[in-house]
């Protein structure tokens, strides 16, 4: 008690076995404090709202679809009672005697690797986001169904292109959304036009994100309490270049490496076939159109480096993402899959453009 008193901000986590004496006691600080209750049975309250209440009979099953598969040990009583020859699926994200027992074993993303809501000890509806890219094959618990029934042709939605994976619940009281901030390094504007190209789509993707700074935003920098996503376009062709790569790459927790430039170096790349002088010397004072040419110098200016190359050469990029420049929907992607708590490390091939 004394150690509650003290506190400026107590948290109190109380359970059913809580007695009298002590709810008496900690009443003297219920102004100021915070009371978590431990409310048991959340998710069979819940499945029993939903209509799920019918008891099954493990034994009189052929076949069994066993979703969420972790709870507590509970599950494995089911295991040691199904019938040797049903057929038996089982969604997990730990090994278990149901995973030993399953005959298709569908790996899921733990919590800390999957965004989405749940209800919280206090049945109050929270949003969560990934803090962790999900490893392996392993997907969310809401996604493997969808595939499967795209798989069998039943039409399910599942996950799509688009980026809506989490879904706004009623009474919601956390509305953080994925803080996304970009910039260019040198670059023509492409690649940033063909972000702008989502159109509409960048309405519905606004629910899900906030673009905090962009070259086309008054805000230049990312923040820095820093965002999760760091997009940056364009190649290492000078120290500027650099200045800003690591800046983005020391304030995101995943960096997106947009456009051929930004990827191994793209056009502006062509530098390295005839060297920084001579391209200088054609650019400032030999073009056709040129008069009294100067090739600029200013201590304000980055200095030319050796060698042009991509982003990956100077920072540890996250997710790279090539096409001169990538179309809107590749962009599309990558979002709804980083919102989807997923780092799509190897592209499907229909993201990749070469042209
Ligand atoms: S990849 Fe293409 S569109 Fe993007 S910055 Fe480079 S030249 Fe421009």
């Amino acid at each position: 008690m004394d150690l509650i008193q003290a506190a400026a901000k107590p948290v109190i986590i109380y359970g059913a076995g809580l007695k009298k004496s002590e709810a008496d006691l900690l009443r003297k600080v219920e102004p100021r404090a915070r009371f978590i209750p431990l409310v048991s049975g959340v998710n069979t309250v819940t499945a029993a709202a939903l209509g799920l209440i019918n008891r099954i009979n493990p034994t009189a099953c052929s076949t069994l679809f066993i979703a969420a598969a972790d709870e507590n040990g509970a599950l494995d009583q089911v295991a040691a009672q199904i019938g040797r020859a049903a057929f038996v699926i089982v969604m997990a994200c730990y090994a278990s005697p149901l995973t030993e027992r399953a005959d298709l074993v569908l790996p899921m993303a733990t919590w800390l690797e999957r965004s989405g809501g749940f209800t919280n000890t206090d049945g109050t509806p929270l949003r969560a986001h990934a803090a962790l890219p999900a490893s392996g094959q392993s997907r969310s618990d809401w996604d493997i169904p969808g595939a499967l029934g795209r798989k069998a042709g039943a039409g399910c939605r599942g996950r799509q292109s688009r980026p809506a994976p989490v879904r706004r619940l009623k009474g919601e009281r956390t509305m953080s959304k994925v803080l996304i901030a970009t910039d260019w390094l040198a670059a023509c504007a492409g690649c940033h036009m063909s972000l702008l190209d989502m159109d509409e789509r960048i309405v519905e993707l606004l629910n899900h994100v906030t673009f905090t700074s962009s070259p086309v935003t008054d805000l230049k920098h990312p923040p820095e309490s820093g965002v999760t996503v760091g997009v940056l376009t364009g190649a290492i062709s000078n120290t500027h270049n650099v200045e800003v790569a690591h800046r983005m790459r020391a304030r995101c927790t995943y960096l997106v490496a947009v456009g051929d430039c930004a990827t191994f170096g793209g056009i502006v790349a062509a530098r390295n076939l005839v060297g920084t002088e001579a391209a200088l010397k054609r650019a400032y004072l030999e073009t056709e159109s040129t008069v009294d040419g100067l090739i600029p110098d200013s201590p304000e200016l980055g200095r030319p480096l050796p060698a042009v190359t991509g982003i990956g050469e100077v920072v540890k990029v996250d997710i790279f993402l090539p096409g001169c420049p990538p179309r809107p929907d590749d962009f599309l992607y990558v979002f709804s899959e980083v919102l989807a708590g997923r780092i799509p490390v190897v592209l499907p091939s229909q993201h990749f453009r070469y042209d």
